[in-house]
């Protein structure tokens, strides 16, 4: 029973701190551990930032020799929302030195280009930000081998969805990529088709 059950390391689930997985992160993350596609219906405090962030920070730290370069893209829909997981990304890789930076619109882009220049594994963005920074040259995607879409609903409501389907188009289709959703409208069904290959579904 409990994390450790599911194939995580366990430095990575001690700096989660909770000792049994929710049924999001008990259905999702040995899927994502074996290298699936991933569609998960699922709200905000579900505990899916978890769900996707662990198995994602247990295969990088697992790949040795990882290239220099950006090895994961977190498209989230908000500011606040881009803080607050790439908080949770730092928390649970540091025991394993995996990396994060939360990169949105309306700030400055000298420290965080600086800061993908030197070395950092994940990005977690908003979709307009992150597309800014493709466009200037400044996110290589050849090292990309997550794509997460986290409350992918809210960011078409946002208008992001064209900008999502440029960067799921420029990113290396060897990656995994996992979409969470609270609802399942027929453009986001329409991006998991055209983009995912065979996703794994999950419903909680
Ligand atoms: P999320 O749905 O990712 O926004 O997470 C909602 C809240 O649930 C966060 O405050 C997490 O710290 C917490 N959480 C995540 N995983 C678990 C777990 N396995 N057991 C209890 N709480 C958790």
């Amino acid at each position: 029973s409990g994390f450790g059950a599911l194939g995580l390391d366990a430095r990575i689930v001690d700096a989660l701190g909770y000792d049994d997985p929710s049924p999001i992160q008990r259905e999702s993350i040995p899927h994502v551990l074996a290298g699936k596609d991933l569609v998960g219906l699922a709200a905000t405090g579900t505990g899916k930032t978890a769900a996707f962030a662990l198995p994602m920070i247990h295969l990088l730290s697992q790949e040795t020799g990882r290239r220099r370069g950006v090895s994961a893209i977190v498209l989230v829909p908000t500011r606040e929302l881009a803080m607050q997981v790439c908080k949770s990304v730092q928390t649970y890789g540091k025991p394993v030195g995996v990396t994060a930076l939360a990169v949105y619109g309306g700030t400055a882009y000298g420290e965080q280009i600086q800061t993908i220049r030197r070395g950092v594994d994940v990005i977690v963005a908003t979709p307009g930000r992150a597309l800014d920074l493709i466009r200037k040259g400044k996110m290589p995607l050849e090292t990309i081998r997550f794509v997460v879409l986290d409350e992918a609903d809210e960011m078409l409501d946002m208008g992001f969805a064209e900008d999502i389907e440029a960067i799921l188009s420029e990113t290396p289709s060897t990656r995994q990529t996992m979409l969470f959703s609270a609802t399942m409208p027929p453009r986001i069904e329409s991006i998991a088709s055209q983009h995912l290959t065979e996703p794994v579904r999950v419903r909680v």
